[in-house]
C-alpha cells in the first residue's frame, strides 16, 4: 500500500510518515497542496492523508481536484488529517470528496485501524470491479452469441432485424439506395427426405458459406433468415447491382454441385432468389423492401426456381 501524506507541518508530516513506516506502509510526503497533487498524479497512491490548512490551496480544494482527476470508476480514499474538527469542517470535508476524518495529533492506533478499514473497503471494491469486468465480458459474449445462428455460424434473424433497420434509417438519412436479396433453397424438403436431416444440415452450412463467399463488400450482410432461407442486405446498391449480386449468389450455389435427386429444378442443390432495391423515403417502411423481395422470391419459385427475379421499386413519396 502507498499512502500520500499532504501536510505542511514538518513535525506532523515526519511523525505520520514514521507511523506509516512502522505499519509497513510506503509513505509519500508532500509539504503543500501543489506538491501533493503532483505526487498524486505521478505515484497513483492507494490512499491520501490530507491536511486542511495548507499554505497554498486548502485541503478541501485538493480533495475536489483529486476527485475531478479520477476517471472511469477510479477511487482513492481520502482521510482528512487536521486539528480543526468541528462538525462544519467534517461536513465540508465529506462534501469535498473526503471519506473520513482523523484528528491531530494522530494516534498510531487510530491511524492503523482507519487504514485497515479503508483497505478492506478498497479490497471489496476491487473484487466488485473485477466482477463487473467479468460480467461485461460475459455480456458481450452473450450478445454476440445471441446474434449468431447456431448451425451455420452466420448472423441470425435477430441480427438481420437490427442490421436491416439500421441500414434502412441510414439510407433514408443519406438518400442512398438499399437492396435486399432473399434466397430460398429449392425443394429442400425433398432433400431432407432423400438424404436425411443431418445431410440437410450440412447442406445448409455449405450454402451459407457459399453465399458469404459471393458477398464481398464489407457493408453487405448475409443472414440466415430462417429454415432454408437466407438474406443479403446490400447498402448503397441499386437495382442492377443487386440483381448481379443475387445472380452471383445463385450461380455460386449451383457451382457447389451438391447432388439433389429430389429436385425438379436441377440435378444439384439450387436456390431461388428475390431481389428488391429502392431509394428509401421517410414515407416508406423498411418492411416494404422485405415485402417486395419476398414477392420477387415467390415469383422466382413460380417461374420454375433456380433463378433470380428482380423488382426495381419506383421512388415513392
Ligand atoms: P421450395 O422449392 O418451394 O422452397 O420447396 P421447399 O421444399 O424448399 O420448401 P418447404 O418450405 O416446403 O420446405 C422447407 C424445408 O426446409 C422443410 C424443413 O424441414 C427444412 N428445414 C428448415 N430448417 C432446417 C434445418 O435447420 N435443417 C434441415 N435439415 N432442414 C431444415
Ligand atoms: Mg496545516
Ligand atoms: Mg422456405
Ligand atoms: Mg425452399
Amino acid at each position: 500500500m502507498k499512502v500520500l501524506v499532504i501536510e505542511d507541518s514538518r513535525t506532523t508530516l515526519d511523525a505520520v510518515c514514521r507511523q506509516l513506516d512502522k505499519l509497513g506502509i510506503a509513505a509519500l510526503p508532500a509539504i503543500d497542496g501543489a506538491a501533493g497533487l503532483e505526487s498524486y498524479e505521478r505515484e497513483k497512491p492507494d490512499l491520501v492523508l490530507l491536511d486542511i490548512i495548507l499554505p497554498d490551496i486548502d485541503g478541501f480544494q485538493v480533495a475536489e481536484r483529486i476527485r475531478a482527476r479520477e476517471h472511469n470508476g477510479e477511487w482513492t480514499p481520502i482521510i482528512f488529517l487536521t486539528a480543526r474538527n468541528t462538525d462544519e469542517d467534517l461536513e465540508r470535508g465529506i462534501a469535498a470528496g473526503g471519506d473520513d476524518y482523523l484528528a491531530k495529533p494522530v494516534s498510531a492506533t487510530v491511524l492503523g485501524s482507519k487504514l485497515r478499514a479503508m483497505q478492506r473497503i478498497l479490497q471489496m471494491r476491487g473484487s466488485l470491479v473485477a466482477l463487473t469486468r467479468k460480467l461485461d465480458v460475459a455480456n458481450r459474449e452473450l450478445r454476440r452469441l445471441s446474434s449468431i445462428d447456431g448451425l451455420t455460424g452466420i448472423a441470425n434473424r435477430r441480427q438481420f432485424d437490427e442490421t436491416f433497420a439500421r441500414e434502412w434509417r441510414r439510407s433514408v438519412r443519406m438518400k442512398r439506395p438499399l437492396a435486399l436479396v432473399m434466397c430460398d433453397i429449392d425443394f429442400f424438403k425433398q432433400y431432407n427426405d432423400m438424404y436425411g436431416h443431418q445431410a440437410g444440415d450440412e447442406c445448409l452450412c455449405r450454402v451459407a458459406r457459399s453465399i458469404e463467399q459471393s458477398v464481398r463488400r464489407p457493408g453487405d450482410r448475409v443472414t440466415r433468415f430462417g429454415g432454408e432461407e437466407f438474406t443479403v442486405v446490400l447498402p448503397e446498391t441499386e437495382s442492377a447491382g443487386a440483381a448481379a449480386m443475387a445472380e452471383k449468389v445463385r450461380a455460386g450455389i449451383e457451382a457447389l454441385a451438391v447432388p439433389h435427386g429430389g429436385s425438379e429444378a436441377s440435378k444439384v442443390v439450387t436456390i431461388s432468389a428475390g431481389c428488391a432495391a429502392m431509394m428509401p423515403q421517410a414515407s416508406n417502411r423498411a418492411s416494404d423492401l422485405v415485402h417486395w423481395a419476398d414477392a420477387a422470391l415467390y415469383e422466382a419459385k413460380r417461374q420454375g426456381r433456380n433463378r433470380v427475379v428482380n423488382y426495381t421499386l419506383p421512388e415513392s413519396g
